[in-house]
């Protein structure tokens, strides 16, 4: 773990808020990182990855997620698309399409559509049969990473039930428009994805489809908010690191701001929220890694709670740095504007904690 963050590091410098501003980061430096299995890091050794337990991975995704949200959204994406192929794909599959994650190759997951956000059931995206082959007709919107990618994870109905199909980015009939101007992780490469009649060999359906969707939809989505959660840590981390340098140094009314009381309770209030989000992400993590049935509501409590966290934290660490911080380019700057994404994403505010009332109203 400690040379996989050294090389995250190494890569992203002090580069992060330059990425931010220009809206990108360089995609060499993405296929370098995911050449070195650091993009999708739980991948089993047998399919080329690192195999890292979740709760390593975890603690590398929140360093990335303390360095740059951009980065760590793409690992995100990237993750859960592994993941996907993991879980859904058949071992034809897994063995041709993992090692190309693991190589150096970039992909996002679409499953968000205009009129199906967080009713993600009512997309409609048709993936159909038609001889050998699968034709895609559909319109995905805001996919993390689709800007970079070279292949698409992409959700649709399938006949009765509904199916996952890897569409390669540059296939016939796909138009990637990157979405302009978004208010955080703005280097993350979002982007709508238009699919009109993309044929593609059936062998390109995941599991040869035909899944159910709340199936398909709740295996990408458990890593994905499984990986933000620990991103939120990361971002808590980063606040927590330049608000107390802050109260350290700067002196008004002739103390430090650490020293007025007002000020260091926000400190206290970082600090909390840290530890707090990382317990959780731990214990969610944990879940995951024992195979525990608790998994889906620790992981929805680990997301909630980061996500809430660093958004309410990093809103904390602007008001400890004052004007020093609420300039663009600025890391608390950089934060209060990505880790509010956090709550609408991956099951926003709202949609978790409709999830977590439905287990509280289960323990009556
Ligand atoms: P809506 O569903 O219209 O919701 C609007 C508001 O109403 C929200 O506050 C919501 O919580 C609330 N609400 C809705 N329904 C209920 C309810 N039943 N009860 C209470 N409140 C409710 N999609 C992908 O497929 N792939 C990606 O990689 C991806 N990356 C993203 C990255 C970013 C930065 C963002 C902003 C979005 C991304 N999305 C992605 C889309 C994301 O999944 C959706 O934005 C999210 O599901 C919410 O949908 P919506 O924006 O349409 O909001």
């Amino acid at each position: 773990i400690a040379d996989a963050m050294a090389a995250v590091s190494a890569r992203v410098l002090d580069r992060a808020a330059d990425w931010d501003l220009a809206g990108e980061i360089p995609p060499s430096l993405l296929r370098e990182l995911g050449d070195m299995g650091l993009l999708c890091a739980e991948v089993p050794a047998a399919f080329g990855g690192l195999g890292m337990t979740s709760a390593v991975s975890g603690e590398l995704t929140a360093h990335a997620g303390s360095l740059c949200s951009s980065l760590r959204s793409v690992m995100t994406s990237q993750g859960m698309a592994a993941w996907t192929i993991l879980r859904l794909g058949g071992l034809a599959q897994r063995r041709e399409l993992l090692p190309r994650l693991t190589g150096g190759e970039l992909a996002a997951v679409g499953f968000s559509e205009r009129d199906a956000g967080s009713d993600v059931a009512t997309m409609s995206t048709l993936i159909r049969r038609d001889g050998d082959d699968v034709v895609v007709d559909g319109a995905k919107v805001w996919m993390t990473a689709a800007g970079y990618a070279d292949l698409l994870v992409v959700f649709g109905r399938f006949g009765d039930d509904a199916a996952a199909v890897v569409v390669p980015a540059n296939a016939p009939g796909v138009r990637i428009e990157r979405v302009r101007d978004p208010l955080g992780c703005r280097a993350a490469g979002h982007a709508n994805v238009l699919l009109d009649s993309v044929r593609l060999p059936a062998g390109h359906l995941l599991g040869g489809g035909g899944q159910s969707l709340q199936l398909l939809v709740t295996t990408a989505l458990s890593y994905g908010r499984m990986s933000v959660a620990w991103g939120c840590v990361g971002i808590l981390r980063a606040c927590l690191a330049a608000a107390s340098a802050h109260a350290k140094t700067r002196q008004q009314f002739g103390k430090t701001l650490g020293e007025h009381q007002l000020v260091a309770r926000h400190l206290a209030d970082l600090l909390i929220a840290e530890q707090s989000a990382t317990r959780a992400c731990e214990h969610a993590s944990k879940c995951w890694d024992d195979g525990s049935s608790d998994v889906v509501m620790a992981t929805v409590l680990a997301k909630h709670l980061s996500a809430t966290s660093a958004a309410a934290g990093a809103s904390t660490a602007v008001q400890v740095l004052a004007s020093a911080g609420a300039q663009d380019g600025h890391v608390v700057a950089r934060a209060y504007r990505d880790a509010k994404l956090m709550e609408i994403i991956e099951g926003s505010n709202e949609i978790c904690q409709l999830v977590l009332a439905q287990h509280a109203l289960t323990l009556a």
